[in-house]
């Protein structure tokens, strides 16, 4: 999930703890991801804003919100596989019918181009929420 905003690195952090550091390419901490195996709790602290092309904290931020709507959200609709130029993402359908988002650690050249490519960072989320404001007002009005 992580792959477009860096290099994980499972070394520096307290393995204890479930840390998880997050790097540039040059070495510098981006992110730190903190979630025991098991639990259903994972706290993300920003320690560099510039990821996925954000220009500050704010923007950040939205980024990785962006990236966990893909993961809670993804319905399969193969949109963010012709986001990504370096064949690096693969939307499949696992053999218990959910959906597999998965991006190739060899491939992925962290472009950031994924992450936020899509308002909110799914296509669907848009097409759903449009959707929903569409029948709502549609309702209203044969009230
Ligand atoms: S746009 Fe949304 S539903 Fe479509 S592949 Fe991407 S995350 Fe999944
Ligand atoms: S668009 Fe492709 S190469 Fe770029 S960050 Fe996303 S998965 Fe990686």
């Amino acid at each position: 999930m992580f792959r477009p905003f860096g290099y994980l690195n499972f070394d520096m952090g307290n393995a204890r703890l479930g840390e998880v550091y997050i790097l540039n390419q040059k070495g510098d901490i981006l992110l730190k991801l903190q979630g025991r195996i098991g639990s259903k709790t994972l706290k993300i602290s920003i320690l560099n804003s510039k990821i996925a092309g954000a220009s500050d904290v704010k923007a950040a931020e939205e980024r990785v919100k962006c990236q966990l709507t893909k993961y809670q959200m993804c319905m399969g609709c193969l949109a963010c596989e012709s986001v990504c130029r370096f064949n690096a993402l693969t939307v499949r359908e696992g053999k218990n019918g959910e959906t597999q988002y998965r991006i190739s650690d060899g491939k992925c050249m962290r472009c950031g181009e994924c992450v936020a490519h899509f308002t909110a960072g799914c296509y669907m989320r848009k097409v759903l929420t449009i959707k929903r404001g569409g029948e709502g007002g549609s309702h209203g009005r044969k009230e």
